[in-house]
């Protein structure tokens, strides 16, 4: 079977073919040599996006701008970049300046750790001008040229050596480290969409306990929105356990440890969606419900089929209980109804049955009794015996 890595090597030698340059860089050649698994492969060519466009039949401009565009083959998507340097980085979100060049060790130099500078060629020969393989093999994060200049020019690189730090299991090298110390006020002036993409890969990385604490050592939470006004919560984090499903997961186990911060300021500080804002929220209630009642069918009702994997690492972290996921999952698949679109009854059909009543919140209120009462299994799903219960509910009531 032909794999992402054949077809990287043929979009490199069409390249080759016509005269280019082209290598694979960055994290494909990293984790490769790691004996990591690779989903996703960089190319960088001496080819400037025109010329790239034109050698391929499906290609996508995506960051032109910058040099790059995506080439499709095989039903695959590869980021197509032409050598560049970057100058000044005066907003600390993107370089003033990018031109491209044709030297592949100048384009390798502007990479922010010695890991992430190799190439590989068609051949599988391994470019590598900073001695990024030794480091590998000392398990050793560093940065690339001047550790003070790399992180002045983006700072957001101390968050990626974090990150690193955090997936790979890996040390951070002195000078690095160093610099890192220094450069950290900057991370303040970071975008914060830039922020929550590092901190969610620390936060569900395998080694995110060795991770965590090194990004507090260092004394990043800091210069972090909601954690730089809160010493209390810096000791909740130096005490979290983790991995995590992500950031937002985090976030709800932290504000439900720490009460007075409301996963509001979280949303806000950190601009997440709306979709995470509902999930987040959802999986708190569930939460709150979980430590009064425990697992029962209204719970597993409330969970989200998508968030149960979610929910019960929260459980598992906050509680220290071990739920099963798929116990949850066949719970929840053997209740009545899923969803109160399943609900025999709606609300026209209890208005036509209580003609008396004039609209109000009553009609909310009394769809999720019936609700609660289906799903606990008291009450059976079938309109009549539904509408034959309302009758007498209301006759017991006003009796
Ligand atoms: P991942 O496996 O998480 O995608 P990656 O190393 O591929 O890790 P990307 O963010 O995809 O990380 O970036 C691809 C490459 O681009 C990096 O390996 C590195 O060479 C370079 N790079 C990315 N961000 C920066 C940065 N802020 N400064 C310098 N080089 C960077
Ligand atoms: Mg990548």
């Amino acid at each position: 079977m032909q794999t992402i890595d054949d077809v990287a090597k043929k979009i490199i030698a069409t390249l080759n073919e016509a005269g280019f340059q082209a290598y694979i860089v960055g994290g494909a050649v990293r984790d490769k040599l790691l004996n990591k698994p690779v989903n996703d492969i960089d190319l960088a060519t001496d080819a400037t996006p025109t010329e790239v466009t034109a050698l391929f039949e499906h290609v996508i401009p995506v960051g032109i701008e910058h040099g790059t565009v995506i080439v499709r083959a095989d039903h695959l998507s590869f980021e197509v970049t032409t050598f560049r340097e970057e100058a000044g980085y005066s907003d600390f979100r993107h370089p003033d300046e990018v031109s491209y060049v044709t030297d592949l060790t100048t384009d390798l130099s502007r990479r922010d750790f010695t890991m992430n500078a190799m190439a590989e060629n068609k051949q599988g020969t391994i470019i590598d001008p900073f001695d990024g393989k030794a480091d590998l093999q000392a398990r050793l994060i560093r940065a690339v040229g001047e550790p003070l200049e790399r992180f002045q020019e983006d700072p957001l690189r101390i968050l990626r050596a974090l990150r690193f730090a955090s997936q790979l299991g890996f040390m951070i090298e002195t000078n690095t480290y160093e610099a890192m110390q220094t450069r950290l006020p900057l991370i303040t002036a970071l975008a914060i969409e830039r922020v929550r993409v590092e901190l969610d890969k620390l936060i569900q990385a395998e080694n995110c306990r060795m991770g965590l604490h090194q990004a507090e050592a260092l004394g990043l939470f800091d210069y972090l929105p909601v954690f730089k006004d809160s010493p209390s919560l810096i000791m909740k984090v130096r005490a979290s356990e983790c991995p995590f499903n992500g950031l937002t997961d985090w976030f709800v186990y932290l504000a439900y440890l720490e009460k007075q911060f409301d996963l509001s300021t979280f949303i806000k500080a950190y601009k997440l969606s709306n979709k995470d804002k509902q999930v987040m929220n959802d999986l708190d209630d569930t939460l709150m419900f979980y430590q009064s009642t425990g697992v029962s069918d209204r719970l597993v009702y409330q969970l989200d089929k998508a968030s149960i994997h979610r929910f019960c690492v929260l459980v598992f972290h906050i509680f220290g209980e071990n739920l099963s996921p798929d116990d949850l999952l066949d719970q929840k698949q053997a209740l009545p109804i899923q969803s109160r679109q399943e609900l025999a009854v709606d609300g026209h059909d209890l208005r036509r049955l209580l003609t008396d009543k004039a609209p109000g919140p009553w009609l909310r209120e009394l769809i999720e009794v019936i609700e609660q009462n289906v799903v606990s299994g008291s009450l059976p799903n079938k309109k009549r015996a539904i509408e034959e219960w309302v009758k007498w509910y209301y006759q017991s009531e006003n009796a």
